[in-house]
């Protein structure tokens, strides 16, 4: 059977001049219905603006930001721009710290949800003839549900494995013949890792074609190393719940940046501290306004993740933006000495030595010379256990740290099973230790 490279041709392959007309339009009824709010309604009188303003694309910067903390002051339902009657289901963040956030969905959100994820799985190779698996928590998780309507919108056969369980994980991969899974980075290492263990070579003796990997900062490295070891393609997944869940942004075969679906979103990237607009090409922090969702639209949602636009068109055909390896959220940056650090710049430098596993941890502390950091990191399998080479290696690792972050890290080479393997939590790699004052 001959498919054609898109799942929706001609939303895909739009002009640019296209896709603004059709985002105004979009804009414009959006920010009308959200008058169907009472937060909205309140946030506009102040600023003094009615939906009427909204004229051209650039009007957008007139409209109110909203924060994660907007959504937790108007827990649960603060937000709703429809009858609750009217919503079908409804999803809602972990809330660790705090009231969670709340997203409700009309039945046609949640159609246009499953075909902004056919659409990216379709991209990255995924035809009915082939069998998908998804290691993502069902339940709250919008990964879960969110991968699981995709893909059953493309045709494929589904596995809804959920998360956890690897052998079990394992054993549905090779008795169901899965070609297509989806899982978060530290786990798809996970799965390789118990593999091996197991005897089994996932090249070899598994039919894994293409791998979604997503839901947490990963390098460029990592996934070479989990292509590499899986077998696989790998292509980033972008998702964030408030926004839907997976299938915000997505990477396309050329496997540089991934396109963010245009005639869903509204893409500002700004300066976190002046909240100034940043040319395409500068990092910054994403803010998305939703264009085509009825039951809580959110207009100009700070995500607090940093990326950039990358400039330029993208040789697949499709003309929506192309977001820049997401680095992590704002909250996520140490600042060490004075000195901004990504823990994905720390990651990118490690995952260069073959003698090192992908599990790794960063601790914080105030010491009598200062703040220091310390970077733990396992070793693989593999590799020696001679104390000169072990040492030489820190050092050569030391070396490279100083060289991209600027500070020089302590370095501990540590046995393999020392630091807490990620399951299907997203890994948590960095703990903050140092004393304020
Ligand atoms: P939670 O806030 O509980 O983690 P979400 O599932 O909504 O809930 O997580 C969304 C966040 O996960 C994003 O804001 C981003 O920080 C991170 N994230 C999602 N996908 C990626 C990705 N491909 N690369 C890096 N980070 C990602
Ligand atoms: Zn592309």
């Amino acid at each position: 059977m001959v498919y054609s490279d898109y799942f929706n041709p001609e939303a895909e392959t739009m002009s640019v001049e296209q896709l603004r007309e059709l985002q105004l339009e979009r804009l414009q009824h959006t920010v009308r219905h959200c008058m169907n709010s009472a937060f909205y309604r309140d946030k506009f009188q102040e600023l003094g603006i009615t939906p009427d303003d909204i004229r051209t694309l650039d009007d957008v910067r007139k409209l109110p930001f909203t924060s994660k903390d907007d959504l937790r002051e108007h827990y649960p339902f603060g937000l709703a721009c429809v009858s609750l009657k009217d919503c079908v289901r409804l999803h809602s963040s972990s809330g660790t710290t705090g009231n969670p956030t709340v997203v409700l969905h009309t039945q046609k959100d949640l159609d246009e949800w499953a075909n902004a994820v056919a659409r990216c799985l379709w991209m990255v190779g995924s035809r009915p003839e082939d069998v998908f698996q998804n290691s993502a928590g069902y339940g709250m998780f919008t990964a879960g549900l969110g991968f699981q309507y995709g893909a059953e919108k493309v045709g494929m056969l589904t596995v809804p494995a959920a998360a956890g369980n690897t052998l079990r994980q394992i054993k549905f991969i090779r008795d169901f013949g899965t070609t297509v899974l989806h899982a978060i980075p530290s786990y798809a290492s996970r799965i390789n890792e118990v593999m091996l263990e197991q005897g089994i070579d996932p090249r070899r003796d598994t039919k894994l074609r293409v791998l979604c990997i997503g839901a947490e900062p990963h390098s460029e490295e990592q996934r070479q190393r989990i292509e590499q070891q899986l077998g696989v393609k790998a292509y980033n997944s972008y998702g964030i719940s408030e926004m839907m869940g997976p299938g915000v942004a997505f990477e396309c075969p050329e496997q540089n940046g991934l396109h963010i679906w245009e005639d869903y979103f509204i893409v500002e990237i700004i300066d976190p501290v002046t909240l100034e607009p940043k040319p395409d090409g500068e990092l910054g922090e994403l803010v998305l306004t939703t264009i085509n969702r009825e039951g809580m639209p959110l207009l100009r949602y700070r995500t607090r993740d940093l990326t950039r636009i990358l400039p330029g068109d993208c040789p697949c055909g499709r003309h929506h933006k192309r977001l820049d390896r997401l680095q992590g959220r704002s909250d996520d940056m140490i600042i060490l000495k004075g000195v901004n650090i990504f823990p994905i710049q720390i990651e990118k430098i490690l995952l260069k030595f073959k003698e090192l596993s992908t599990d790794y941890f960063i601790t914080l502390e105030t010491k009598e010379v200062g703040d220091v950091m310390t970077i733990e990191v396992e070793i693989s399998q593999m590799f020696t256990d001679d104390y000169s080479r072990l040492q030489a290696l820190e050092r050569e690792i030391t070396r490279q740290l100083k060289d991209e972050i600027l500070i020089t890290p302590k370095v501990r080479i540590v046995p393999k099973g020392t630091l807490a393997t990620s399951d299907e939590k997203k890994a948590v790699r960095v703990k903050d230790m140092r004393k304020l004052f």
